[in-house]
This record gives C-alpha cells, structure tokens and sequence, in this order.
C-alpha cells in the first residue's frame, strides 16, 4: 500500500477506536486467517462474581466462604477476588494467610489458623492428595453451564467446592459471528477447565477451544498455528497474554488490558469492543484492496 492510503487507515482506525501502533500492523492485518481470542477479561468481563457455595458434609456455608477468603486474600487473581469480594459482602473476616503460595495454572497454598488449605482445580487437588470424587458430578454440572468450579480443602479433607462465574460481554458473540463472516478461523484459548471452556465455546459459536492451557504456554500455541501455515492474529488484555501478543502475526490488545499486553500489541482496541477487531480487519482489507 502507499504512504497515503496507510496514512488514510490508519487516521480512520484512529476515529474509530481502532490504534494501528505501525504501518506493517495495518497491511499484515489483510492476511489474517486464524483469530485467538483470550478467554478472560476478552470475551468475557474478566471480573468473575460467586454464584454457588457447596460446602462438605459438616462445614457451614459461610465457614467454607470465610476459609477460601482467608486463602485467597493475598491472591490478586480475578478468581481470588471474586471469592475475597463475596465474603466482604457477606462481612465475613478473612484470617491471615502464612505462608502463601501460587501454583501457576493451578490455585494457591497457604496456612490458614494454624492448618494447610489448599484451593484451584483437579489438578490443584491430586497434588495436594485430596479425593474430590464427592464433588465431581457437581462440578460437571457447574462446568456444563460455563461456570468455573474451585475446590478447596484443608489438609487431605475437602471444605467445598466455591462455584464462580464471569459475564460473557455484550458484543463477545455477534463479534465472533462476523470474525467468520470474514472467512476467519476463531480459536479461545484460556487456563480455565476443558467443560467450562466448551460450554462458552458453544454459547458463542467459537470454532474451537484450546483449554488448560498454563501461561507461559499460550505463545507456544500461537506458534504451533503459525507452523501449520496459519497467519495468526491474538486478541488479549493479560499479562500472560504479552508473549502470545509479541509472537502474533497481529498482536491485538483490548484497551481496559494490562499495560505490558498493550505494549506487546501491534493494534490496540481502545473501546475495549471485540467488534472493533472485526473493523481492524476489514479496514486492513479495505485499504490493501484499494492500491491493487
Ligand atoms: P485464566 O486466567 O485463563 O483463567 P489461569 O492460568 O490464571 O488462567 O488459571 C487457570 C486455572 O487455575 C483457573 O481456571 C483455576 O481453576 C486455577 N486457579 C488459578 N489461580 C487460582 C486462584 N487464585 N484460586 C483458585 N484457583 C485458581
Ligand atoms: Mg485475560
């Protein structure tokens, strides 16, 4: 394309919310035929609200609620806020946590009156030797309706299972509708479980939803795409979604994002709108069409 009509784009994007940090962004966008879109805080609010408490045989509610606070309390995780949030509410004090600990992917660890508490995933669990199976069919049920579960527990017994669920947002499916329209191939990536993954995946009419997978893993996605002959656009706001960005053949970052996922962008989404991703796309087309 020429100066001009990259100048041209670019000034139009820039009207509409739509920031193409360099020339090379607007004329690579063209070519795009693969989308990976980040679950959390992209797709969804990234604010995730407690929507069910299942406490063990002989532990309250509350109690469960207070426990996983007091573990979560030092987590800035959008899970652990959820949790930490819900119990405030209720006014619940959390306890002080010793010794706390994240396990990336996973959950957390951390002492709790003077006992080991463990809270995350299965996964998170089989580490910390905990059978779940009292709880499993109701976390399929959770999982089935997009929900993510969290088990927590307290040495080798479980204390429940804290349900929490993010808001898919408004624009998230008519967006991933007109990604297609455009011949695009739209991909979710996310850490969260493989049920919870598929029900948002239906719900939006994603074509496919690669879940678990651990953080320092969704660039490795990106690149096994872009070694099937894909050219791979990543749309995120996360901090682990920088390296995924940087590795995009067009890095989009949502403009409510973290700053370092901004930085890794090549086009940054100012309103925040998945739907302007779609006019990145066609005003990339519009303007490399327009000089052949
Ligand atoms: P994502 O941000 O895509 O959800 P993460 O790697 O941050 O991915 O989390 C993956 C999974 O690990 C979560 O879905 C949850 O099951 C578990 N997990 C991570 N952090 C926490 C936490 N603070 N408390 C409970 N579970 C957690
Ligand atoms: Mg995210």
């Amino acid at each position: 394309a020429t100066p001009t009509a990259i100048m041209v784009g670019t000034g139009k994007g820039a009207q509409n919310g739509i920031l193409y940090k360099s020339a090379e962004a607007l004329e690579t966008a063209h070519a795009i035929d693969t989308v990976v879109l980040d679950k959390t805080g992209t797709v969804t609010e990234g604010r995730p609200q407690v929507t069910d408490l299942l406490p063990a045989p002989g532990v309250e509610e509350e109690e469960l609620l207070r426990l996983a606070a007091s573990l979560e309390s030092p987590s800035g995780h959008p899970l652990g806020l959820a949790i930490v949030g819900e119990a405030a509410r209720r006014s619940l004090p959390p306890a002080a946590a010793g010794e706390f600990e994240t396990v990336e992917g996973e959950g957390v660890k951390a002492k709790i009156e003077g006992r080991l508490l463990h809270g995350g995933n299965r996964r998170m669990m089989e580490h910390a030797g905990v059978d779940t199976a009292a709880f499993d069919a109701d976390c399929e049920r959770l999982s089935a309706s997009g929900k993510t579960p969290l088990y927590f527990s307290c040495g080798e017994e479980m204390l429940g299972v804290v349900a929490v669920a993010d808001i898919i947002k408004p624009t998230s499916k008519q967006a991933v509708r007109e990604l297609q329209a455009m011949g695009l191939r739209v991909i979710m990536l996310t850490g969260d479980n493989r049920r919870t993954a598929e029900a948002i995946r239906r719900q939006l009419g994603i074509d496919e939803a690669l879940a678990e997978v651990l953080p320092q893993d969704k660039e490795q996605k990106v690149r096994q795409l872009q070694s099937q002959g894909r050219k791979v656009a990543m749309i995120g706001d996360g901090i682990n979604d920088a390296p995924a960005l940087a590795r995009a053949d067009v890095g989009i970052a949502i403009g409510a994002g973290t700053d370092i996922a901004i930085e890794s962008a090549d086009v940054v989404l100012m309103h925040s709108d998945l739907l302007d991703a779609v006019g990145a796309f066609q005003l990339s087309r519009s303007v490399i069409r327009n000089v052949r």
